[in-house]
């Protein structure tokens, strides 16, 4: 039964998801709860978490009732005020991350006190109670972020990169927070003049009203929130997973879900290049298409909540393969000892020096094209494909299909060499298709969406033309510089699996075994690569979930050699 006590109206308990979550627990619930924590007192005004604290406990309210405060120097605010049979935290918790909030008791009663990792064990193996936990953490945490609610405080102006950098850091990795723009909003001088910060010390990030980061690098906000604060670096994992996208989160998932100690090192933030994707609409099980930043955030509560371990901002500087186990090095000198090792580090596009790409990225400047790029153009749209290889000249002869004028830009002096035959004469049979040479785009313009381009042709004239789509048709490259030759790569860089080994790949390793390498397993035994830096990948979420999932298979048979 909901609590009848009278609801305060405070942003969380009256926003419009508030009974979803704020539940209110059934009475036999409650007991299973109470018979893995204690039953205490709580008395009016005592404050049960501090904001701040590690190791935070949990509370099913029984009687009484508790105040959930954002505290901050410059004025505390009333979150929410959890009721009796309702219950307290939020993912930070799962995170193993410290509390955001302050609890105070605005009612004295009783509470189940639940440790940090009794209340995690609870979710892992009381299926009915976790997805209650699970669904009401998740949906606290997404009002939060809407909200902006958080224990931090963004500073800086909306035109400079390291704002839009912290803004996107923070933003994947869910943590909510609020920004107060420079250039808009008054009081904002003041607030630094208390904080004593000079203009030329912007972004900063102001913690729980007291702290000061002054334009901090990502891992010094991961460091300064506590993100891989309970993470131990010393013992040896069954399984560490380098690179938390689709593929890595999926074998994350797997590999907690079944048991194994799995560590995944994430050099930015959960989600990879999909979680750049503003809708992605092929994965199965989402009719309507999921934002690739909801679908990472789901992932990686996934895998948290089956005890997988997610270090951010921490990047995997070398994999050590002169024994066993291996070690993955991070960039801090620590190293992590493996069993087991999956590589999941994806590909980054190659992308043009162009300082606001970032910008009109799935908003008017794309890395496919397919029909569901297609789709955002209206009739008659010239578009703009750079590159000259046989991804732009594909991307050319789809878009040229009905009939709108594409300009090819390549920056040598013709389209490359190893363009197919059959593509070259094609473009050649298409008079929509204009190819330009020894050009390139040199500035992007747009309020919101890209509305021209200006590009630099070969006798350095800077031309304006007002072109609304532009596909960037010019390759990935694999981010394996990491791997320090323990593995074979193809001659793009991409890791080498399975029946891509040749004779003389395994030769070359010294493959020691008499087994060839089993599907997705590197010329390292035990050394798996999956998605996007995996030699033959398909590029597609799908299939980087598919294989970080059936990698796991492969890591058992190993771990039992
Ligand atoms: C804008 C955009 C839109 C897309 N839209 C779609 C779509 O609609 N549908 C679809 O199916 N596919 C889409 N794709 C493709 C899809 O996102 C990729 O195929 C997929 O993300 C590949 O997953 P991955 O896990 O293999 O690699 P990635 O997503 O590339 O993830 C690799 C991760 O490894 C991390 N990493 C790299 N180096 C290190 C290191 N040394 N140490 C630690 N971590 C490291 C990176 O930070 C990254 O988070 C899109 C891609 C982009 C760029």
């Amino acid at each position: 039964m909901m609590s009848t006590a009278t609801t305060r109206s405070t942003p969380l308990t009256s926003a419009a998801h508030a009974a979803l979550m704020f539940p209110a627990l059934r009475s036999a619930q409650i007991a299973r709860i109470a018979s893995r924590g204690v039953i205490r007192p709580i008395t009016r005004a005592e404050v049960l978490i501090e904001g701040g604290q590690t190791d935070v406990p949990f509370f099913v309210v029984t009687s009484g009732e508790i105040e959930v405060i954002r505290p901050s120097g410059l004025g505390d605010l009333l979150v929410a005020v959890v009721h009796a049979n309702q219950f307290t935290g939020d993912v930070s918790m799962l995170l193993g991350r410290p509390a955001q909030m302050r609890l105070r008791v605005s009612e004295s009663g009783e509470v189940v006190q639940l440790t940090r990792d009794q209340m995690h064990v609870l979710i892992q193996t009381d299926a009915e109670i976790g997805a209650v936990l699970m669904k009401a953490l998740i949906y606290r945490r997404i009002e939060l972020v809407a909200q902006g609610i958080g224990d931090v405080l963004l500073i800086g102006s909306a035109h400079s990169a390291a704002t839009l950098r912290i803004k996107a850091f923070l933003t994947r990795n869910d943590h909510p927070y609020k920004y107060l723009d420079l250039d808009r909003d008054a009081d904002v001088r003041d607030l630094l003049d208390r904080f004593r910060v000079k203009p030329a010390e912007l972004p900063v990030l102001i913690s729980r009203g007291e702290a000061v980061l002054k334009n901090p690098g990502n891992q010094e906000i991961a460091d300064y929130l506590g993100f891989n604060g309970r993470i131990d670096r010393v013992h040896q994992r069954d399984v560490v997973i380098v690179g938390a996208g689709p593929a890595g989160l999926a074998a994350a998932v797997y590999a907690a879900s079944e048991g194994l100690d799995a560590l995944v090192l994430e050099a930015s933030s959960p989600g990879g290049q999909a979680g750049s994707s503003s809708r992605i609409e092929n994965y199965l099980g989402f009719p309507t298409g999921i934002s690739g930043q909801e679908l990472a955030g789901r992932a990686y509560a996934q895998a948290q909540k089956f005890g997988a371990e997610v270090m951010i901002a921490k990047s995997a500087a070398e994999l050590i393969c002169d024994g066993r186990p291996y070690g993955v090095r991070l960039d801090d000198g620590a190293t992590i000892p493996a069993r087991t090792v999956i590589v999941a580090t994806g590909a980054r596009y190659r992308k043009p020096s162009l300082a606001n790409l970032g910008k009109f990225e799935g908003v008017g400047v794309y890395y496919n094209a397919t029909f569901m790029e297609e789709a955002q153009l209206a009739d008659g749209d010239d578009v703009i494909v750079v590159g000259g290889a046989n991804s732009a000249g594909q991307a050319a002869i789809f878009l040229a299909q009905t009939g709108r004028r594409v300009h090819v830009l390549v920056r040598a002096d013709s389209l490359s060499e190893s363009m197919s035959r059959y593509l070259l004469r094609r473009i050649e049979e298409t008079p929509t298709i204009h190819i330009r040479t020894r050009t390139e785009i040199v500035a992007l313009e747009g309020n919101g969406h890209l509305e021209r381009v200006q590009w630099r042709d070969g006798t350095g004239a800077v031309s304006s033309h007002d072109i609304k789509h532009v596909f960037l048709m010019t390759g990935a490259e694999a981010n394996t510089g990491w791997l320090n030759g323990c593995v074979a790569l193809d001659e793009k860089g991409f890791v080498k699996t399975g029946s891509d080994l040749t004779k003389g790949d395994l030769a070359a390793a010294q493959w020691p075994l008499e087994r060839s390498p089993g599907l997705l397993e590197t010329s390292r035994p035990g050394v798996f690569a999956v998605g996007d830096v995996r030699c033959g990948n398909i590029k597609r979420v799908a299939s980087a979930v598919g294989e970080g999932s059936i990698a796991i298979a492969f890591v058992h048979q190993v771990l039992h050699e």
